[in-house]
């Protein structure tokens, strides 16, 4: 038996602070799921709603009234909304677990699937098979979608490609089936790059990605096509001013950076100046953005 404790978020960027406080309650194999509400099958922009469900499952001999209660304190301690709890069993949580995850297209070309879906593809279509785990990149969140959409527009075969923050590598395996070469993954968590290895096993491209742990100080190459960042603004604003993020690139390569929401694009565009580049383009999803820049001289 597993005890689902669910809490509504108002928002993706309350759902991310209640995802915060279940994560220290969670154990290892256990992990909290997001779901934004609405129907996500509908394709129309409107179909999903602004509200998110933030799921934790714990195996039910954790679960007691003490317990219950420490991670209410926590959520109230935050000006968190109230958790409600209910059981289910192993199958029922598999199912519904399951029943989240369906194929989706992303851009033009991108198809990401779970592993028990089939896919009737054409035979120009991309297909990154990839199941929830405990790395970030389902293909379900808007800042993955957007930088997916971008690597199809950017990414040609032979192009240099740097995945920074690959998570379940989702980006990485995506440029890899367009043909980018090198390509290098990192991350700082160690999930993640095992995920990575893992995912691109998997879609058959593990020959293709090397995939390493750190941030920017495992990364030797300085003269990258495109270099793909999905990391929260604040570590791209410090990344730009302080860690030097333009100069991983060639003199007419890209920066794909999300994990951006619309209300801080100024505070982007600043450092993006500040450090020597300019603002290419940008594209909106839901309340996120994504930015690509390039050396300011080109
Ligand atoms: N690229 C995936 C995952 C994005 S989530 C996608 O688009 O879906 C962001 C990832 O960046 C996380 O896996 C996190 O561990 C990693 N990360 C956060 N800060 C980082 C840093 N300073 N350097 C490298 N990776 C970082």
């Amino acid at each position: 038996m597993w005890i689902e404790i669910k809490v509504t978020a108002q928002n993706e960027r309350e759902a991310e602070a209640v995802a915060e406080v279940l994560q220290l309650f969670a154990l290892d194999g256990e992990w909290v799921a997001t779901e934004q509400l609405g129907d996500q099958n509908d394709v129309r922009a409107n179909a999903l709603l602004r509200e998110v469900a933030v799921k934790l499952a714990i195996d039910a001999e954790r679960d007691d009234p003490l317990f219950r209660q420490l991670i209410a304190e926590e959520l109230g301690k935050n000006d968190l909304p109230s958790p409600t709890f209910h059981s289910v069993d192993e199958t029922e949580w598999a199912t519904a677990w399951q029943a989240n995850f369906h194929p989706l297209q992303i851009g033009e070309r991108f198809w990401v699937r779970p592993s028990w879906e089939q896919l009737d593809s054409n035979p120009d279509d991309l297909v990154i098979t990839l199941d929830p785990g405990n790395a970030f990149g389902t293909g379900t969140h808007e800042t993955t979608q957007l930088c997916l959409k971008q690597i199809e527009q950017y990414v040609n075969a032979g192009a240099s490609a740097l995945d920074l923050g690959c998570g379940s590598g989702i980006l990485a395996i995506g440029a890899a089936m367009l043909g980018a070469s090198p390509l290098l993954a990192v991350d700082i968590d160690h999930d993640s790059v095992v995920a990575t290895r893992e995912n691109a096993r998997i879609n058959a491209v593990d020959g293709k990605i090397v995939v390493k742990q750190g941030s920017l100080d495992v990364v030797e190459r300085r003269d990258w096509d495109v270099l793909i960042a999905n990391i929260l603004a604040p570590t791209l604003i410090e990344m730009l001013t302080q860690g030097q993020l333009l100069d991983y690139i060639a003199p007419d390569g890209v920066l794909i950076l999300s994990g951006i929401l619309g209300v801080q694009s100024a505070d982007l565009q600043q450092a993006i100046h500040q450090a020597g580049g300019i603002l290419h383009a940008e594209f909106t999803q839901g309340d996120w953005i994504a930015q690509i820049v390039k050396h300011a001289h080109k």
